[in-house]
C-alpha cells in the first residue's frame, strides 16, 4: 500500500502525497502533459483503472480496462517532452516504463513509448502511443 509519505511511483523523487496522489484523488487536474503521464504511470502502479479511463481521450478510450495484477510498475524514466505545457493544447512525452512480475521479481522488462496528449476544457487527456522498442 502506498501512503502519502511514500515515494511517488512516478520516480519523481517527491512524496506521493505531494505528487501524483493529488491528481489521482481528483483534487486537481494534472497541469501538464508530463504531469498527466506521470500520474497515469502512478495509476498503473496503484491499480487505479478508474483514473486511467478518466484521463483517456473519449475517442481512443477502451470500454473496459483490465490491469494485470502480476505486473508491478516500479520505475519511470522520462526521456523527452515536446510541448504539453500548462497553456498548450497538445504535447508528447517519450518515456521508458519498467515493470516486474509480482510473483517472481527477477522477471523484469521495460518498454519505450511516445505518448500523445491533448488538453480540452482545461484537462489533459492521453490519446495514443507509438511504441519505440
Ligand atoms: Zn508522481
Amino acid at each position: 500500500m502506498i501512503g502519502p509519505e511514500s515515494r511517488c511511483p512516478c520516480s519523481s523523487g517527491e512524496q506521493f502525497g505531494n505528487c501524483c496522489a493529488r491528481y489521482l484523488s481528483t483534487e486537481a487536474p494534472a497541469p501538464t502533459a508530463e504531469a498527466l503521464m506521470r500520474s497515469r504511470f502512478s495509476a498503473f502502479a496503484t491499480a487505479n483503472a478508474d483514473y486511467l479511463l478518466r484521463t483517456w481521450h473519449p475517442e481512443t478510450r477502451p470500454a473496459i480496462l483490465e490491469l494485470d495484477p502480476d505486473q508491478q510498475w516500479y520505475l519511470l524514466e522520462i526521456l523527452a517532452v515536446h510541448d504539453g505545457g500548462a497553456f498548450a493544447t497538445a504535447g508528447t512525452v517519450t518515456f521508458r516504463a519498467h515493470y516486474r512480475s509480482a510473483t517472481d521479481r527477477r522477471q523484469r522488462d521495460s518498454f519505450t513509448e511516445t505518448s500523445s496528449f491533448v488538453r480540452e476544457a482545461g484537462r489533459w487527456f492521453y490519446v495514443d502511443a507509438l511504441e519505440l522498442s
